[in-house]
């Protein structure tokens, strides 16, 4: 526990040691903690917790600032149960393998029009660019931004006993149009098939998570997905985080056999 400086404004940081190697657990607090920031070089995760901002490397964790002793104690055993309650759930938690990278924010006004319109709901596309240099936004909210030229997907790879131990990150080309356009006919999902299929889940899927699935199966993108059912690629991650967690799968292949298996697609 340290407090730097001696004026009134200093504040008190703390520094706690893990028994073992956390780096593990790092995509799964890079899913789920507020403000989280996955950094490779050095190896290390940002989050907030209860406005105090935390580092952790694989072996410590730093959290700044505290009030004051009382509080750097009390806060240090939160911010450990948090870390613990991460790793007991992690077989529920969807890994977010996402690397953040600061985009200068120049760059970023480069692809938006200045006009201050509002309405990506921000006031400015300044305010706009700056929350998108910090992944805080995403680039659709704003309409006048064009389609992206290629998507990077990142899928993880399992181990023999299941658990997640890399990641493969594949380009997709978001340009190539053809097959997108081409008339689908996603299947009716009539009520006796989706509920024979529901039938052997805790929770049943929804016929729109079913349509996401449909989608994922004939390899489309989340972006694909987006356009093809009118809805944002917001809101296809969160039905594809639904359907992982109904399936208890968390990759797209595993949905997807899932999916053969009940004969939905
Ligand atoms: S919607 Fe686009 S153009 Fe309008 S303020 Fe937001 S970023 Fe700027």
């Amino acid at each position: 526990m340290a407090k730097p400086g001696s004026d009134g404004g200093s504040s008190v940081m703390v520094m706690f040691h893990f028994e073992n190697d956390l780096s593990f657990l790092f995509p799964y607090i890079n899913a789920v903690a507020k403000g989280a920031e996955l950094h490779e070089t050095p190896d290390l995760i940002r989050f907030m917790f209860d406005d105090v901002h935390c580092v952790v490397y694989p072996e410590r964790c730093i959290a700044s600032p505290l009030k004051d002793r009382e509080h750097a104690k009390e806060f240090t055993g939160r911010v450990i149960n948090f870390l613990n309650e991460i790793l007991e759930r992690k077989d529920e938690i969807v890994p977010k393998f996402k690397v953040f990278k600061k985009i200068p924010v120049t760059d970023i006004l480069k692809l938006l029009p200045i006009t201050n319109c509002g309405e990506c709901g921000y006031a400015s596309c300044m305010t706009f660019a700056a929350m998108l240099s910090k992944q805080q936004a995403q680039p659709s909210k704003c309409p006048y931004v064009g389609l992206p030229i290629n998507e990077q997907v990142t899928y993880p790879v399992h181990g023999n006993d299941g658990k997640v131990v890399s990641s493969v990150t594949l380009d997709v080309d978001t340009s190539n149009k053809e097959e997108i356009s081409q008339t689908e006919n996603l299947k009716s999902f009539e009520n006796e098939t989706l509920k024979e299929a529901n039938a052997s889940l805790p929770f049943s899927l929804t016929k729109r998570e079913l349509e996401v699935l449909t989608l994922m199966a004939k390899g489309q993108t989340n972006r694909e997905i987006s356009e093809r059912l009118y809805i944002s690629p917001h809101t296809v991650k969160s039905h594809v985080i639904h359907i992982f967690n109904k399936l208890g799968v968390n990759h797209r292949t595993q949905a997807v056999v899932w999916a053969v298996r009940h004969e939905l697609i």
